[in-house]
């Protein structure tokens, strides 16, 4: 119905009061709740296709559908043909204990995926009931009155209301790149939508300008909704490292099978009972097959996420969880990453001398002071207008109430109004005197913002900008009541003046100013300098210490800025990320013409490591170069214009409070505080990920093989079996599935960042690890086998005797048990290590050690396992031989430790 109702109206025909009128809403009130509610019910959410949530009956289902499950239920119903009901009743048990298991797991992995995902949803601006508030953008419903501001994506199909300076980037509808312009006049009615000059699609944003607009379609009438079927498939895809954890499982299907075929062949023609061999198979075939082990993984790493989440970073892409931990090239930009982005104006530099401005942050409270003289009113008229100028030219707002000061915008602009109140110059009054006729807004190819004002018919162009280009732009230079002309050498001597000013660690602005005598009039020609003025903002305290560990990790923190050379060498000595205060930096135009690099410049920039002047096209350039090398590079960025560069880096990391929507839509990480220490917990918080991965699947994987093993080499030496079908399913299921999933939670080892980053490419298991899985696996089957020769000895009834069935049961779930404690890393200590300060695996042992004594004294189920209560003797033997893999294992780190030989890391 909704989409008949969508297509039976051209809104883009319709004038904006129709519009408005047709949908039943008013610009300066917008919807009501109320009217909110009804048309949610109408209409649905605003999301392109109800998203393919798989549903629990689906997932339920998927536990039940593998070969391996279907081949041990026929072995149930095969054991109550044959009439051994317990058994046939024991084998189903499992079978739902083990599809239960599986589906909480799923749901808990695939639960914790959709409100990882609801967190970095897109807000909207919308305003109900006459206020404006952030929505998630699901929420909007047609007639909603949306308000858009550059940076925004557009988050439905919108009729533009009011357009401001509007210019929209439509490249992901119609494949051009070029931004247009909007205006909010109707059209005829057949235009086509790359022509709609009045409509905004859902997918496309905003590069300039604000706007009003009202909600035309939502969701899966919009025009992205009916071509979206494929956009939505594509997130469905599993991460390399699901991929890598698959393919793993996969291959060593056909090797179990045959290991499994071998015992089978050779416990029958050992003279074993054919359906007991057969049993046996199939529960070691469902033993060994790691068939989990994406699904652990999947929660592993949405715990990871989590944490991540918890320190500021949030994950919008799930494959770049793994990318984090191999990063090894940091490129952050400076404002606000590194530095506080709290800016004070400190001095101004005029034609008549330096005038340096006491006071901090808000504080309105301050002096002027010029050398020794305190300056009062009446002031000096250049430093009069340069504090006009900044404050003309300017975006940000300062609201004081009850003495409290509130500021909202670009903190450099803010610092600019607060140097203004700071000499009585308040912007609104300013405003009502000199109304803003037109705005030129600051474009970081450009690096200048204007402003016209209206004065008495003439206008007066305010600008600012970065030193270069304003000096470069004016000709004049104003030297009291009057100017006078700026020469060639007088730019040199100013640039030179803003050289040293950056130096000393101060961002950088230049001041102009001409009268024209219309808007028409072009900003940036024939200007009149007024000066410079210096901004402290002083870098962040925890930067320093982080800068260090990133180091030690073997990551190497680049600065990007867009400021001044100098600014950026004094600021990256400041914070430690270059030993000298003389290092080289790097221009951004010195990469302009990348294709004509030589390999001698190739190299001095890849070593480089402050870039200053940067504009987002040599941000693309930089990546390059780095990722030719191979390096793996994260690279943050905030704007409309670091979209490409977030995308073309490794790691994307867009800023949450600064950055724009768009900078955030093409991250693959946002930083809540756009704090750099951010990144470098979401480093550690990746390779803690892949250890704790590689964790689990070591151990489960030298879990399975020890009892593959067992069997196998029990039958061929021609022992009866050390562990009955129904017992290695119950291990499986019951046991040692606890400890695995809390070795996913470890904490990490204590050196995990003094280690170089992983190389990408690595296997999940190296050649070491196979080494040491089948290391462990032998090891604990051999301790397995021989408790049960010692086990058999103790009684007339040999190794037959269900107690010594029980004791080589019990011997190698034990053994598994405390094997949790050999997969720490080497490099950490016996006693205190991620594995031991780690209390899930505690409580799971605990939790497994409990099943493992209702096994054996909890008549039902040690009837159905076929266990018996042991002796003193027996227990001891038990827990003597599980403890060897353990001791033997712990003597074997130390000797790779002490020797050197290759380290087991995870
Ligand atoms: P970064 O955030 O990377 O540390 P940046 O903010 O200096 O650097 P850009 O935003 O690209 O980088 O700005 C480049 C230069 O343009 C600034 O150094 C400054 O000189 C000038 N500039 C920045 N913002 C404005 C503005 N609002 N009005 C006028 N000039 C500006």
């Amino acid at each position: 119905m909704s989409r008949d109702r969508r297509e039976s109206q051209t809104p883009w025909s319709q004038s904006v009061s129709d519009v408005l009128e047709r949908t039943d809403v008013s610009q300066s009130e917008g919807l009501t709740e109320k009217e909110v509610e009804r048309r949610r019910a109408r209409f649905g959410p605003n999301e392109l296709r109800e998203a393919e949530r798989r549903r629990w009956v689906e997932i339920l289902a998927d536990q039940f559908k593998s070969f391996i499950v279907l081949l041990l239920a026929a072995a149930g119903i095969a054991a109550f043909v044959l009439g051994d009901v317990i058994e046939g009743v024991a084998i189903f048990a499992v079978l739902v204990i083990n599809g239960a298991i599986g589906f909480v797991t799923e749901m808990r992995a695939v639960s914790s995926m959709e409100s990882l995902q609801e967190i970095t949803e897109i807000e909207a601006r919308v305003r109900r009931a006459g206020e404006e508030n952030g929505i998630p953008a699901e929420d909007l419903v047609p007639g909603d009155i949306v308000v858009l501001e550059a940076g925004d994506l557009v988050p439905a199909d919108l009729r533009i209301v009011e357009p401001s300076k509007l210019q929209i980037d439509e490249s992901a509808l119609t494949g051009e790149s070029v931004p247009v312009g909007k205006t909010s006049e109707p059209l005829d009615e057949d235009v086509p939508l790359a022509e709609r000059e009045n409509m905004l699609y859902k997918g496309t944003y905003v590069t300039r300008g604000s706007a009003e607009a009202v909600v035309a379609a939502t969701g899966p009438d919009t025009e992205l909704g009916h071509i979206s079927a494929s956009l939505q498939e594509a997130a469905e895809e599993q991460t390399p490292l699901q991929q890598k954890l698959d393919d793993l499982g996969q291959k060593l299907v056909p090797f179990l099978l045959v290991v499994a075929t071998i015992v089978l062949v050779s416990g029958w023609l050992r003279g074993q009972d054919l359906f007991l061999m057969v049993e046996t198979a199939i529960a070691l075939a469902i033993a060994t097959v790691p068939e989990g082990l994406p699904v652990v993984a999947t929660l592993v790493l949405a715990r990871g996420m989590w944490r991540m989440a918890d320190r500021n970073a949030l994950i919008t892409n799930l494959a770049s969880v793994e990318t984090l931990g191999s990063t090894t090239i940091i490129c952050t930009d400076k404002t606000g990453t590194l530095t506080e982005n709290e800016m004070t104006v400190a001095e101004y530099e005029l034609a008549n001398g330096t005038v340096e401005v006491s006071g901090t942050g808000l504080d309105t409270d301050g002096t002027f002071q010029h050398g020794d003289q305190e300056l009062d009113e009446p002031r000096d008229p250049v430093m009069q207008e340069a504090l006009e100028v900044g404050v003309l030219c300017n975006n940000a707002s300062v609201t004081e109430q009850e003495g409290e000061t509130d500021a909202t915008g670009d903190p450099m602009e803010v610092a600019l109004l607060i140097a203004g109140l700071k000499g009585g110059l308040d912007r609104d009054e300013l405003l009502d005197s000199m109304p803003e006729a037109r705005e030129v807004s600051f474009d970081p190819s450009v690096k200048m913002m204007a402003t016209y004002h209206d004065v008495n018919g003439d206008y007066k162009v305010a600008v600012k900008g970065a030193p270069e280009a304003v000096i470069e732009s004016s000709t004049r230079i104003v030297t009291g009541d009057d100017t006078e002309e700026l020469s060639g050498s007088d730019r040199k001597e100013w640039l030179q003046k803003s050289d040293r000013m950056a130096e000393d660690g101060l961002r950088v602005l230049a001041l102009a100013r001409k009268e024209v005598d219309s808007t028409e009039n072009p900003p940036y020609e024939d200007l009149s300098l007024l000066g410079l003025v210096g901004f402290i903002d002083p870098p962040r305290e925890e930067v320093r210490s982080t800068i260090q560990g990133c180091q030690d990790a073997g990551m190497r923190v680049i600065m990007v800025t867009g400021d001044h050379a100098g600014t950026a060498r004094n600021i990256a000595h400041s914070v430690g990320l270059v030993d000298t205060d003389n290092v080289e930096v790097v221009e951004g135009r010195q990469l302009d013409d990348p294709e004509n690099l030589s390999q001698e410049e190739k190299d001095r920039f890849v070593n480089a490591s402050v870039f200053a002047r940067v504009n987002p096209a040599n941000k693309l350039d930089l990546i390059d170069l780095h990722q030719v090398v191979g390096s793996i590079v994260a690279m943050t960025g905030d704007g409309v214009n670091d979209a490409p560069a977030l995308k073309k880096a490794d790691i994307g990391v867009a800023m949450g409070q600064r950055g724009t929507q768009v900078a955030q839509e093409a991250s693959d990480m946002i930083l809540r505080d756009d704090n750099f220490e951010s990144i470098y917990h979401a480093v550690r918080e990746g390779r803690i990920i892949f250890s704790n991965i590689r964790k689990f699947v070591l151990y489960l994987m030298s879990c399975n093989l020890s009892e593959l093993l067992a069997i196998l080499i029990a039958t061929l030496l021609g022992f009866p079996l050390p562990l009955l079908p129904l017992q290695i399913l119950f291990l499986n299921v019951v046991t040692d599935i606890f400890p695995a999933f809390a070795l996913g939670a470890c904490g990490g080892s204590r050196d995990i960042m003094d280690r170089s980053p992983r190389n990408p490419d690595e296997p999940i298991m190296t050649r070491t690890h196979w080494t040491e899985l089948g290391f462990y696996g032998i090891l604990i089957s051999v301790a397995t086998i021989g408790a049960f020769v010692i086990g058999g000895s103790m009684h007339a009834g040999g190794m037959e005797t269900e107690e010594a069935v029980t004791i080589s049961f019990l011997t190698l779930a034990f053994a598994q048990l405390w094997h949790v404690f050999n997969v720490r890393e080497v490099t950490s200590g016996i006693l205190r290590n991620e594995v031991t300060e780690n209390l899930y695996v505690w409580g799971a042992l605990g939790l497994s050690t409990l099943i493992l004594f209702g096994a054996v004294y909890l008549p039902g189920i040690s009837l159905a396992l076929s266990t018996t209560p042991l002796s003193l003797e027996g227990w001891l033997v038990v827990f003597g031989m599980s403890l060897i893999p353990l001791g033997v294992g712990q003597v074997e780190r130390e000797f790779r430790r002490r020797f050197e030989i290759p380290q087991l890391d995870f």
